[in-house]
């Protein structure tokens, strides 16, 4: 459930799949269940001698009080479970708590998840199952509970022998010290994690229990645990390198101190609020199976939080009045955070109140300063929620959730903050306000700015560990002049949820006059909408499938009334309002608008980046991100070609549920295609970057040709262009595409202008990609790709006699243009291109 705010989603959206494959798979939220192979600890239980308590908790032992109380003995550690913790489940959650320098993960990140149970063996033992929640049937009065039982049998992951009995005999007392200390696959580190890491056999002399904690709900051991590492093998310095760990490689050891939380989960589960496809919220899917069901039937619920109002208020509550919830949430902030953010990422945090309004509540979320003189608190501790705050240089932050599998409760979080995030917010920012806000105009920005982008990224995080998930689609419920209009856009924010990736107001022109409150995201209707979705109560509903009926209903209502709520998802396939890094509901114009930003930005780029101790790194830095921004823009327009809208509906709801994009937008973006990619980008090739970076720019322009021919004429395109514009009341078929296409790439045919060495590889790049369309190369190239579900077969459509006509008017066109250029370079450049073509139409490989 982690979600990384940096990744650019640039290409993930493509065609080549059938329409009803977009529609959003709702309850996505994967659990990690451990592998079959049973852990080294459950031995094969042998005959037990059950001793008097007082000869194995000697007069020695330390006692501390709690969930399950714990004594150690000498370096023994025993649990001593109540029988009335039989059969109830427990989450196992292990983080790490200290990591090696350069590891993949770091201090507070979840290192395993399990759900548990103790049960009474047959051996004078106490058996640990796994609880895995993959079938559930809900009324335990009916026969198929009983099947559903039996063909869903728990692993036992480990046997303890009984070593004596509670004082009171009401309870059976444990070793645990081998358990923990050893290697297993329940509260140790998931087996493939430490795969990833390349960790080898666990070096047990090297590894042991450091303490155990216990509370009212929850046991907390740490653990520090050593693993062989074999030099060289790789394991990942780098989230996304795979550089092998320094410590490992320099010692052929690792070491990690984890953490393991046993949270008791509550007896009676919260009631559950079934998944909408309509509404962003994480869900886990299960199948039910009811007697009179005809088959198993798939069934997902939110994750949320538990917000009750106080008993005595309920009245109140159903009155519509606001009222506190019974148990607010709190979020604290690490005190490993420089003072300085601390208030920026409360505030990130305590904006979510007004949302909560929305659903009845008020002061129902609330950050708090890490209370760090008080002992009887620790940050490993499963019951508090902590934004944790890591030195590392990965520009990331990410918001996950510990919640309960039977019923969706979020129970806890903790989010983590990567140190240099605040370097990614700089380059954004730089980036896309640079033209707009001067404050936005150096390597370092001052504090308050910093402070209110931490804010915003804080919000975001908040927003995924309350259960929202990303809603890509919120940007394009803005029309694009709304963005320059500073009355409108200031009161209103330039998208309507913080959930979307939608960084900061780029369609706004210097002109315009928009402050900060028109640049920055916010929390907007989305979200508020959304929180009440998910978090009203019907208080007299108390079956969810009656509530799930009454929701249905309602929330037809809703967004037929208010097409802002409309929910995009992480990026709905082929559906161009769901993208990420984009806004308003028109990619070209907007584009267009961040372009002529981009050219003020790349003019300043040299002045801004100025540092006394810099050698052109900074230039050289921000120079990539200006192009890696218009890149982004050349995205976003390109999914308006052969795109398909989606919108979600019941049954029950009217009119389409796929829209094909309309025939004048598709032509509006191949025209943006001519103007901001095929005619070359000079601007991006500016000499002062030629001198200061040695950019080259024919590198750089066929970069750029090469990425976004790639797509527009690749098969997956072609072939969605013939499948949309058979659904299409105005169609946009693929020889009017092909033609405006080549309008926009062989313009100097009809002008008989010279054709530059840039135009001059484009075009050579165009008949490539239109050789490998119809004649794949031996990997299949054109016709495979990350994006496509559906592998696309060219030879069963009509898309190479349409590119055969094609060329075959081209060679004509050239033909007739040669006589007329009188550029020497611009003829052997045409000769050259009519053999490439009589090469692709004859049918010889
Ligand atoms: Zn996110």
């Amino acid at each position: 459930m982690k979600k990384y705010i940096f990744l650019i989603l640039l290409f993930l959206a493509g065609p080549g799949l059938s329409f009803a494959q977009m529609k959003h798979r709702g309850g996505g939220a994967a659990r990690k269940y451990p592998s079959t192979d049973s852990p080294k600890m459950a031995a094969t239980p042998v005959k037990a001698v059950i001793k008097p308590f007082e000869s194995v908790i000697t007069s020695s032992a330390v006692t501390k009080v709690g969930l399950f109380t714990v004594h150690k003995v000498d370096d023994k550690y025993y649990f001593e479970i109540p029988d009335s913790l039989l059969g109830r489940e427990f989450l196992a959650i292990t983080r790490y708590t200290k990591t090696p320098g350069n590891a993949p993960f770091y201090g507070g990140e979840l290192a395993n998840e399990q759900t548990l149970y103790w049960e009474k063996g047959p051996n004078k033992n106490l058996l640990l199952r796994v609880s895995i929640l993959v079938n559930a049937s809900n009324d335990t009065t009916q026969a198929i509970y009983k099947a559903v039982q039996t063909s869903n049998l728990s692993p036992i992951v480990a046997s303890f022998d009984i070593q004596a009995y509670s004082k009171d005999k009401n309870g059976s007392v444990i070793d645990v010290t081998d358990f923990f200390r050893l290697d297993n696959q329940v509260v140790s580190i998931d087996p493939q994690l430490k795969q990833m890491m390349k960790l080898g056999m666990m070096a047990t002399d090297r590894s042991y229990i450091q303490r155990i904690n216990t509370f009212s709900i929850n046991t907390e051991v740490h653990t520090v645990k050593s693993f062989t590492f074999q030099p060289g093998a790789g394991g990942g310095s780098d989230r996304f390198e795979s550089l092998p760990i320094p410590a490992g490689d320099r010692t052929g050891a690792v070491t990690f101190e984890l953490n393991t939380s046993f949270l008791l989960l509550p007896k009676v589960p919260m009631q559950k609020r079934y998944f909408d496809e309509r509404v962003g919220f994480f869900a886990d899917e299960y199948s039910l199976y009811t007697d009179s069901s005809e088959s198993a039937k798939k069934l997902a619920y939110v994750v949320r939080w538990r917000l009750e109002p106080k008993p005595e208020d309920m009245d109140k509550y159903k009155r519509g009045e606001l009222v506190e919830p019974n148990k607010p949430i709190i979020y604290y902030i690490d005190p490993a955070t420089p003072k300085k953010w601390r208030p920026y990422l409360m505030s990130g945090i305590n904006d979510w109140a007004k949302a909560f309004e929305q659903a009845g509540f008020k002061n129902a979320i609330m950050a708090k300063e890490w209370p760090v003189n008080d002992t009887t608190m620790s940050m490993e501790d499963a019951r508090y929620s902590v934004l944790r705050y890591f030195a590392s240089p990965v520009s990331n932050a990410y918001g996950p959730n510990i919640h309960d599998p039977r019923s969706g409760e979020i129970l806890e979080s903790h989010i983590g903050w990567y140190h240099n995030v605040m370097k990614m917010l700089h380059d954004w920012y730089m980036v896309q306000a640079g033209a707009i806000d001067p404050k936005a105009r150096k390597m370092t920005f001052d504090d308050e700015l910093m402070g209110q982008l931490i804010r915003f990224v804080s919000s975001h995080e908040i927003g995924h560990t309350l259960g929202l998930e990303h809603n890509f689609g919120a940007s394009a419920a803005t029309p694009v002049e709304k963005l320059r209009d500073k009355a409108w856009v200031e009161e209103n924010g330039h998208t309507v949820s913080i959930m979307d990736y939608a960084r900061f107001n780029y369609v706004a022109q210097p002109e315009d006059h928009i402050s900060e409150k028109g640049i920055f995201p916010r929390i907007g209707v989305y979200d508020k909408w959304a929180i009440e979705w998910g978090y009203k109560l019907l208080p007299d509903v108390t079956d969810p499938a009656a509530e799930q009926k009454i929701l249905l209903k309602s929330t037809s209502t809703r967004l037929e009334s208010d097409p802002r709520l409309w929910f995009g998802g992480d990026g709905i396939i082929g559906d161009p309002r769901s993208q990420s890094e984009d806004l308003s509901d028109n990619p070209v114009r907007a584009s267009d608008y961040g372009i002529k930003n981009l050219k003020r930005v790349m003019k300043g780029l040299p002045e801004w980046t100025k540092e006394e101790n810099d050698f052109q790194e900074n230039l050289q830095h921000m120079y990539k991100a200006v192009e890696a921004e218009y890149m982004n823009f050349n995205g976003h327009v390109l999914k308006v070609i052969s795109g398909m809208y989606l919108n979600n509906k019941t049954d029950l709801q009217k009119g389409a549920v796929f829209t094909p994009v309309s025939r004048e937008s598709q032509k509006g973006a191949v025209d943006y295609l001519s103007r901001q990619v095929f005619q070359t980008p000079k601007w991006l090739l500016d000499p002062v970057m030629i001198d200061r970076i040695g950019l080259s720019p024919l590198n750089e322009t066929k970069k750029i040709q090469e990425q976004v021919m790639s797509r527009c004429v690749s098969a997956a395109v072609l072939l969605n262009i013939i499948a949309c514009s058979q659904v299409s009341k105005d169609p946009y078929g693929l020889p009017e595409y092909l033609k405006d296409i080549e309008h926009g790439i062989w313009g100097e045919l009809d002008t008989h202008g010279a054709i530059d060495i840039y135009r001059r590889n484009l075009q050579k790049i165009y008949l490539d990609k239109l050789t490998i369309v119809i004649k794949p190369n031996a990997a299949g190239e054109a016709r495979q790709g990350a994006f496509l579900i559906i592998e696309p077969s060219v030879d069963e459509s009509d898309v190479a006699s349409y590119i055969k006509i094609d060329l075959a008017e081209l060679k004509k066109r050239i033909q007739k243009a040669l006589p007329v250029m009188h550029d020497r370079m611009t003829r052997y450049h045409l000769m050259d291109l009519t053999k490439r073509i009589n090469k692709i139409l004859s049918d010889k490989d």
